[in-house]
């Protein structure tokens, strides 16, 4: 079995030999870690040219066949999973790309059902679980117990849709989304609760946001409860989401140099509006294999933990403000929980020359550090190597509203972008006005789309003559969700034991 095909876990320090299934299905590690294959796959100039003229379905196909050993999924079931999982979206490109200017391009993620980048990865991981699931099922006599996931998750109002759009219908899957009552967009509670499929559940808490996290993990940490219902996750340390992301990356590269084909000069940079560090670590898995990508970008908001670790070595925690309420939200984070796979790699080829389980015992100790003291650094050689091909810089909500404008005001079409997709085109503006390089292309990751973020872009937009939400921004199909019929369970106050009581009730065993 090829080494790339082979799982470990981040903090391990023992040798251990994982399924895709396997990893796909745990999701979190039992030490805290998170899965990585040992190797990634390092693919020749010709095997990388011949892929330039796939379709998306195609290159995800290809993708997908060096991280997943065919036997554990043969190349027609991959096939359809990859079809079936890309049918749902609205561009036959999945995800195009559109020119903003001379040097700047927008790679929009939000063509799937809830408009939003994390599509891309959801619709392939509810695949994966109904597909792991049903074979697991398929041997199971009718007195034996069923296989099945229950997928309890907690969302502060973007990601939650995602995970429930991906999820839908799945046989033997249940899925429970927390939100706090009144604290997500009217937009957002719509799009999770109008979703009629019966193995679909929306808890709304009387509670923060942080009540609804902490009531999923002590439901994650209750063995009892968990051995029964099998609770899954499908945030972004499920390594299944990493892989899927890895293809936008080589689809609008190779697009880009359809764009630019006599120009053997140019060089291709992605900016990537950050948060948890799952998007842009596909990019890095994308350059890893040998998409000579000129640098990768990280964009943050006020939380900027990255940003700062790039320009200093350190890996610290705000300790002082907590996370920052953001125009950008789903950036909102305190640590970058993905960046722990990056970090392994950086760790095995620079300190602990290719051993990988002193690679694990070396960062388990890191995390252990930033647990109990909000901080770790990182050896030079460390830091040089990632900067290499990571850059970073932060912006602010002023300048979040000042580029929705601009880009609004200076595209032909009157282009409208997200707070979280301006993130990174401001940064992508500073780098191209910095650089002056006339073959530099930006490649700007597009998150979400604008009409799932109202307020901030009518903040940004509503003195301009002309425009119209309604008319400019608004989608139908989102327009016709507040006509229809909502379900969801109130709860009235943030109890664990009412949460799994629910949960209980609607499992019915
Ligand atoms: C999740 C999300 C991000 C951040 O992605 P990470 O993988 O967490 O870095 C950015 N924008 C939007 C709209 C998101 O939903």
């Amino acid at each position: 079995m090829s080494s790339c095909q082979v799982y470990r876990s981040t903090r391990s320090s023992q040798e251990e030999n994982l399924s895709f299934e396997d990893v796909v299905m745990t999701g979190l590690a039992p030490d805290g870690g998170l899965y990585l294959p040992f190797n990634i796959p390092n693919l020749s100039k010709d095997v990388i040219n011949s892929w330039t003229d796939l379709s998306f379905t195609e290159l995800a196909f290809e993708i997908l066949r060096l991280y997943i050993n065919p036997k554990e999924i043969p190349d027609q079931d991959l096939k359809d999973l990859v079809n079936k999982s890309y049918s749902t979206f609205r561009s036959d490109e999945v995800t195009p790309v559109k020119q903003l200017n001379n040097n700047l391009y927008i790679l929009e993620l939000f063509h799937g059902p809830t408009y939003a980048f994390k599509d891309v990865a959801l619709q392939f991981v509810g695949n994966l679980f109904e597909y792991f699931l049903t074979r697991r099922n398929a041997s199971k006599k009718d007195n034996e117990s069923r296989d099945i996931i229950t997928v309890v998750g907690a969302t502060s109002g973007d990601t939650g849709s995602a995970a429930i759009y991906g999820l839908r219908g799945k046989k033997d899957v249940s899925v429970f989304i927390l939100y706090p009552t009144g604290r997500i967009s009217p937009i957002q509670e719509e799009q999770m609760t109008t979703v009629e499929d019966a193995n679909v559940h929306t808890l709304s808490i009387n509670g923060t946001f942080d009540d609804c996290q902490d009531i999923v993990k002590s439901i994650f940490g209750d063995k009892e409860f968990n051995d029964k219902y099998h609770v899954g996750a499908v945030n972004s340390i499920n390594w299944a989401r990493i892989l899927a992301q890895q293809t936008y990356y080589f689809y609008s590269y190779f697009k880009l140099q359809k764009i630019h084909p006599n120009n053997n000069n140019t060089k291709i940079r992605f900016v990537v509006p950050s948060g948890n560090f799952g998007d842009i670590l596909a990019g890095y898995y994308a350059y890893k294999m040998g998409l000579p990508i000129d640098k990768l970008i990280i964009a943050t908001n006020e939380n900027d933990i990255l940003d700062r670790f790039l320009k200093s070595g350190e890996y610290a925690k705000q300790q002082d403000t907590g996370v920052k309420s953001t125009y950008s939200p789903a950036m909102d984070i305190l640590i970058s929980s993905n960046f722990e796979r990056l970090l392994w790699y950086l760790i095995r080829d620079n300190l602990t020359n290719g051993d990988n389980n002193k690679a694990g015992q070396l960062l388990s100790d890191w995390m252990k550090q930033l647990k109990e003291s909000g901080k770790f650094s990182v050896p030079e050689s460390v830091l040089v190597d990632a900067k290499k091909i990571f850059d970073s810089d932060r912006v602010d909500n002023i300048d979040t509203v000042k580029t929705i404008k601009e880009v609004y005001l200076n595209s032909k079409d009157k282009y409208v972008i997200d707070p979280h997709t301006s993130v990174g085109v401001t940064t992508a503006y500073r780098f191209i006005k910095s650089d002056d390089d006339e073959d530099m292309q930006y490649i700007s990751l597009s998150t979400a789309h604008p009409a799932k973020f109202s307020e901030v872009v009518n903040k940004a937009l509503n003195s301009f003559d002309g425009y119209s939400f309604e008319k400019d921004v608004l989608p139908d199909e989102l327009k016709a969700l507040s006509k229809k019929e909502k379900k969801i369970k109130l709860i009235d106050e943030a109890s664990i034991e009412k949460v799994k009581q629910v949960i209980k009730g609607e499992l019915k065993f």
